[in-house]
């Protein structure tokens, strides 16, 4: 099996807010990922689990390190390649949904297609973002506004945004974070059949056990240490 993910001897510091110090978040942190694999990242609040996932989605910059992804070296990118990267490689799930207020359901899914990365437009456009609410059990809301849906579909409409522009990883921060215990059942069950049957590859933070086992494999993140639990 190949690997989409190689990470070596990452690390991530950030300057204290007086700029006397540096506050390390983690430290020489190794991670490779199989092709088509689910991860869970677990840990402690503050450990650094967003700040690791935001690094792998080129939202922010290691400090040292090395990140291939697709055997792309993302160090090297310029900016026009580290904003396609972010819009065509990786797909972001945050606890927050982020969808446009007043934006209507299929709207929302079509906005990471028209940064023009994506060769998709149109109708072909629309299209797939119907498809994509289908699969994630919302193709009967596509003219609601966010407003109009519940919090557990909020956060499949993400879902399908993450997905429009077909990324190779999803990046999935606490994804059922603002769920309940339900709703955050389901959404794990459809992270899994899309990673099954859309072969993207799933790296989710979480702390929630339950959902971490539902994972191929889980990593814990703490005292700036990252290490293998299966
Ligand atoms: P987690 O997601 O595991 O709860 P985070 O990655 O959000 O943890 O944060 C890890 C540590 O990095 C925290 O101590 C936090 O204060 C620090 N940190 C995160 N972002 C910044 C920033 N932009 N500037 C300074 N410190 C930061
Ligand atoms: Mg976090």
């Amino acid at each position: 099996m190949k690997n989409i993910i190689e990470i070596s001897k990452l690390s991530k510091s950030f300057p204290s807010p007086d700029g006397e110090e540096m506050v390390h978040v983690f430290n020489e942190v190794d991670l490779v990922v199989e092709t088509g694999s689910s991860v869970a990242i677990v840990g402690p609040s503050g450990s650094g689990k967003s700040t690791l996932l935001n690094v792998i989605g080129l939202l922010d910059k290691p400090t040292k390190g090395s990140i291939e992804v697709n055997k792309q070296s993302l160090g090297s990118l310029s900016d026009r390649e580290v904003a396609e990267y972010r819009n065509q490689t990786v797909g972001f799930v945050f606890q927050s949904h982020h969808l446009l207020p007043s934006c209507s359901v299929l709207e929302n899914v079509m906005v990471p297609a028209l940064a023009g990365f994506g060769k998709l437009g149109g109708d072909e456009l629309r299209n797939r973002a119907t498809e994509l609410l289908k699969d994630v059990g919302l193709d009967h809301r596509l003219s609601h506004l966010p407003s109009q849906i519940s919090g557990g579909e909020r956060q499949r409409v993400a879902v399908a945004r993450a997905l429009i522009n077909n990324p190779s990883v999803l990046l999935a921060d606490e994804p059922t974070g603002a769920l309940d215990q339900s709703n955050s059942n389901n959404l794990i069950d459809l992270l899994n059949q899309l990673n099954e049957e859309k072969e993207v590859t799933l790296l989710m933070v979480t702390h929630s056990v339950d959902s971490a086992n539902q994972m191929k494999h889980a990593y814990h993140l703490s005292g700036g240490s990252l290490g293998q639990q299966r």
